[in-house]
């Protein structure tokens, strides 16, 4: 409860951002409050318990500076999950529908040591569309889920339905 009260408290609604209608959960207000953001890295650090995890995937573009944190506090690396285009060399490709709009993910070939145990992390699950891309191409990479977190869970999205039962650790759910 306490790191959701950090999370909610460091969240700006913006109406119709990007698109007319959509109501966008703007938490850069939380990633730069220096306690929160510790708070709550530390929290789910905790969570997952020592030597749960051998790396982490971030999502681009929050999802990394979430990542990054995680792995330095625990002493693993970091998976870039990337928007079309910019990874340099051959990747596995996802598309899929988005809340608004249309996107593809990719992840390196041999992104992982096969069988390696992956800690999935974005800043908000909204439609599921992007966990649901993340987590397969992981696995396609040779990677084993072993968790996807998230600060913010839009409940009424119905996001972790779509993700069947793979297992979300959501801080907060509106
Ligand atoms: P989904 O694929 O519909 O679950 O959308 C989740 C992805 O879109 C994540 O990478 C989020 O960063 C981003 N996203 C969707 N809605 C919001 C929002 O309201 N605030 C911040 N990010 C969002």
């Amino acid at each position: 409860p306490e790191l959701a009260a950090l999370v909610a408290g460091g969240t700006v609604d913006v109406q119709d951002f990007p698109k007319p209608g959509i109501v966008f959960k703007d938490l850069m207000p939380f990633f730069g409050d220096g306690p929160a953001f510790k708070r709550v890295i530390d929290g789910i650090v905790t969570h997952y318990g020592p030597g749960s995890f051998d790396v982490v995937a971030g999502v681009e573009a929050r999802g990394f500076v979430l990542a990054a944190a995680i792995a330095y506090a625990t002493g693993v690396g970091v998976v870039p999950v990337r928007k079309a285009g910019k990874l340099p060399r051959p990747a596995f490709s996802a598309t899929y529908a988005l809340e608004y709009g249309e996107a593809t993910l990719e992840v390196h070939e041999g992104a992982f040591v096969p069988g390696q145990r992956v800690l999935v992390v974005d800043d908000v699950l909204a439609t599921g569309g992007t966990a649901g891309a993340t987590m397969d191409l992981v696995e396609q990479a040779g990677g084993v889920v072993s968790g996807f977190t998230v600060l913010m869970e839009l409940g009424f999205l119905k996001g972790r339905e779509r993700l069947g039962p793979r297992t979300v650790h959501a801080l907060l759910t509106v």
